[in-house]
């Protein structure tokens, strides 16, 4: 028997009619013949509610707390699935992230999650249960607390159930058809990605594509766990997320709607593609700091400063001060949800370290192409600032990996530049304009 563990995210069980719709398609997958392991995020939109909530009563929830609190979100889907899935015929067992086995460090917020170890659900799947789990959860190993994995971690509960079961496929089901070229919303011409490697995708979710989170690439890289992003509200075949070939019992069959013939065409285009895609991200901010005296240790003054605070840094931009010989100015990108904090422990370090002053600016967007195929293609790069150009976007700060180059550019014109990207790697696709069933992408 196959072991299926399936993620449904909170837009495909946002409501009483949804939830009934993923039962459904839980018990037909049952009844084929799989042990079938849910796991659910909170209900549309109410991770979101449940924070506005906790503001309402405090600037500053405490962490511990408010873990608590939005760990009741999952709590809620989780019950309501198995009901729907009883109510099918089928029995169900609903499990808190707890209950399930995840242990977690004590970040609050962001806790990792540091074993797996699913003896309860084992035993359900035994019984001929369908086990449900809540996502995005845990349970701290040494002081027993509840924690939470950071907003999307649902994802990260599913691939590490998955890996920990040895289960044979991850679906991950949501509001689009799969990974896209560029975000639909965006790039109407985007098209869906048939098959993508783990180092590529965790490229496009590390600059901001959505559709999966990265340390869920992460973990699924890790454990070579294959992983099938899909649409809940359509039957299609998504995009899988390995290395390696499709499992077997999975690959597509006729009358879906990959077809032989769209396969080996894509067996032929992953040859030519070079790009895979292009993501964008609007969640960073610039941070400047003017007048640095250029010495050594002063970058490293910098960003030990910002290690300490646990702030991640992305791109980084050292220049020759035009204000003053002998001084540099570094500029730096990181998540704007940080900033006030990195301004904060800015401002502590400012006589030490002897800079000027510093500059923030949250106004910015950041385009990535990423492509496995840059590695042996020179050119990639010029093809990019060309389009740019003609697009008249001005480009701010570049970076490259291997595989991937980034650019950042003013905010309100982020989204002409990916298409204008798009465009230039012939990444437009003439049909089948893409879907976008729910409202958040999730
Ligand atoms: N409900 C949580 C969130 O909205 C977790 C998830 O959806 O994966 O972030
Ligand atoms: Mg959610």
């Amino acid at each position: 028997m196959s072991i299926v563990v399936q993620k449904f995210g909170g837009s495909s069980v946002a409501d009483a009619e949804s939830v009934k719709r993923v039962a459904k398609r839980i018990v037909e997958n049952r009844q084929a013949g799989h042990e079938v392991v849910v796991v659910v995020s909170a209900m549309g939109d109410s991770t979101d509610d449940l924070i506005d909530l906790a503001q309402q009563v405090s600037p500053m929830p405490p962490a511990r707390e408010l873990d608590m609190l939005l760990t009741a979100g999952e709590r809620i889907s989780m019950a309501v699935l198995a009901m729907a899935i009883a109510n099918l015929g089928e029995e169900a067992q609903s499990f808190t992230g707890s209950q399930a086995g995840v242990i977690t460090d004590e970040q609050f917020g962001k806790a990792r999650i540091i074993d797996v170890t699913p003896g309860r659900i084992r035993s359900a799947l035994d019984q001929g249960y369908v086990a449900i789990v809540a996502g995005f959860q845990g349970v701290s190993q040494t002081a027993k607390n509840i924690t939470t994995l950071g907003r999307g971690g649902s994802d990260t509960t599913a691939v590490a159930l998955a890996a920990a079961l040895d289960a044979d496929v991850c679906e991950i089901y949501t509001d689009v058809d799969g990974v896209f070229t560029a975000d639909p919303r965006i790039v109407p011409s985007a098209h869906k990605i048939d098959e993508i490697g783990y180092e590529e995708m965790m490229e496009m979710a590390a600059s901001g594509a959505k559709v999966l989170m990265l340390r869920c690439v992460e973990y699924a890289r890790r454990y070579s766990v294959p992983v099938h992003v899909r649409s809940s509200f359509s039957r299609n075949q998504g995009t899988w997320v390995t290395d390696s070939p499709i499992p077997e019992a999975f690959r597509p069959t006729q009358g879906s709607k990959a077809p032989a013939a769209a396969v080996s065409e894509t067996e032929s285009n992953m040859e030519q593609a070079i790009i895979s895609g292009v993501a964008h991200d609007r969640s960073e901010a610039k941070v400047t700091i003017v007048g640095v005296p250029d010495v050594p240790g002063k970058a490293a003054a910098i960003f030990n400063t910002m290690a300490a605070t646990e702030i991640n840094i992305d791109m980084i931009v050292q220049n020759i001060s035009t204000r003053e010989p002998g001084k540099t100015d570094i500029s730096f990108t990181l998540p704007m949800d940080d900033g006030a904090k990195a301004l904060e422990a800015l401002d502590a370090v400012k006589t030490s370290i002897g800079f000027d002053h510093v500059r923030y600016d949250d106004q910015i967007g950041k385009l990535s192409v990423v492509g496995a195929g840059m590695r042996s293609h020179p050119g990639v790069t010029a093809i990019l600032f060309e389009a740019l150009s003609e697009a008249q976007v001005n480009i701010d700060m570049i970076s490259t990996s291997e595989i991937r180059i980034s650019v950042v550019t003013r905010a309100d014109i982020l989204d002409d530049a990916v298409r204008a990207a798009h465009a230039a790697y012939g990444l437009d696709s003439e049909d089948d304009e893409a879907v976008v069933y729910g409202g958040t992408g999730r």
